[in-house]
């Protein structure tokens, strides 16, 4: 058992100065006061005076094997580590392939995913990668969302991209039908994860999809949406129609001078023009290449997407775009957890899972992190690494 003692709790909306006690994988209580009374000797106590407490955040955008290889081999990124994401607050991920779904496997992505389970994460995967007919582990998209527990729904496909496999409308019509439906007997999400790339047009597409098929927006999740001026255009009459809209953290400074849109900006205007924060969220294409160009445009190296750009979107959210801390938190935790149809996720409440994450209010610096009832991060350090990690118990 932990009680974390006095702590701000953000669920997210404000909930004031609280006691919270874990046993198990769940929170079993939450009250102004928690005694622990005769169980003292087996509770953990975190003493949390002066910290806030907020849901684990929830990443649905991420190449947990590795992704890239747009430049050759040498240029497939590395698969991440435990403490990538616990160091991150991230305590729930959804794993996907990406460009290269030739040496990327469904089955790699599997295995991964069942890693990061094993080593005390919820770890999902999206079936499928940029292309169409999407890359499934049993054949259907179908199958893979009825039997294999990970796989929560269809991406990320390419759309309106030089890299897809330039998917006709039909085509996507019959993948967001097989997503729905395998979904719905599934009891999971069946979303279709969306990689909206920078030709124009992508977002009507999806719209005249579900016009033409019954099909609600909500089932496509598509991101990127921050990518560049005209995408974001665009992606705000979609949020307006009633659109998920899914902002990518990661970046390198060079595709902010080539109008790339901040997650925290593009967050502060879609509020700004009325999407409501219901349907905002963060994701952090994590292990994603980013290109590295020097000043004369030559590619002098390639960076890597980092999951911990999405507490560094909020904190940027709030500081530097004026977004209330509880608001711009939704788009890691509530947000996210609701498109998924996550229900023990993204918020904190009795009967919830145990994902938490403590932070220091003036800079928010990550304090502790619990994941699944277990700590894996207090007082700014992993106590918890993964198996090839140097910090294992
Ligand atoms: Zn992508």
């Amino acid at each position: 058992m932990i009680l974390l003692r006095q702590v701000q709790l953000y669920n997210p909306l404000p909930q004031g100065l609280q006691d919270v006690l874990v046993a198990g994988d769940q929170v079993v209580a939450i009250q102004d006061k928690i005694d622990p009374g005769s169980l003292l000797n087996s509770v953990h106590v975190i003493h949390g005076e002066g910290r806030w407490l907020v849901p684990g955040f929830i990443d649905t955008h991420l190449h947990i094997t590795g992704g890239g290889g747009e430049g050759g081999p040498q240029t497939r990124t590395p698969e991440i580590m435990l403490t990538d994401l616990t160091t991150a607050g991230v305590t729930t991920v959804v794993g996907c392939l990406g460009t290269d779904g030739f040496t990327r496997t469904m089955g790699n992505l599997l295995a991964k995913a069942a890693a990061l389970t094993q080593e005390g994460l919820t770890a999902y995967a999206w079936t499928g990668s940029y292309q169409v007919p999407p890359r499934t582990f049993t054949g259907s998209i179908e199958e893979d969302l009825l039997y294999l527990t990970p796989v929560i729904g269809v991406g990320e496909i390419a759309m309106a991209d030089h890299r897809s496999s330039q998917p006709t409308v039909e085509e996507i019509k019959k993948l967001a039908a097989s997503a729905r439906v395998g979904g719905m007997l599934a009891g999971k999400a069946g979303v279709v994860n969306i990689h909206l790339g920078d030709i124009p047009g992508g977002l009507a597409l999806l719209q005249q999809v579900c016009q033409e098929t019954g099909i609600p927006l909500s089932q496509f999740l598509p991101t990127h949406q921050n990518r560049n001026t005209y995408i974001f255009e665009e992606a705000m009459a979609y949020g307006l129609a009633g659109g998920w809209m899914d902002f990518t953290t990661s970046t390198v400074p060079q595709s902010i001078e080539a109008g790339e849109i901040p997650a925290h900006q593009a967050l502060a205007k879609a509020l700004e023009v009325g999407v409501p924060i219901e349907r905002l969220s963060f994701s952090s294409d994590a292990q994603g290449s980013l290109p590295n160009f020097d000043e004369k445009g030559q590619l002098v190296g390639l960076d890597v997407g980092k999951a911990d750009s999405l507490l560094e979107s909020i904190r940027s959210a709030v500081n530097l775009s004026g977004v209330p801390f509880h608001v711009a938190l939704q788009t890691i935790t509530s947000t996210p957890a609701r498109l998924l149809k996550l229900t023990s996720k993204g918020s904190i409440g009795v009967g919830l899972a145990a994902d938490l994450v403590m932070l220091q209010p003036e800079t928010l610096d990550i304090d502790t992190v619990i994941s699944r009832g277990q700590v894996m991060l207090e007082n700014g350090t992993p106590i918890i690494g993964g198996t090839f990690e140097e910090c294992k118990k």
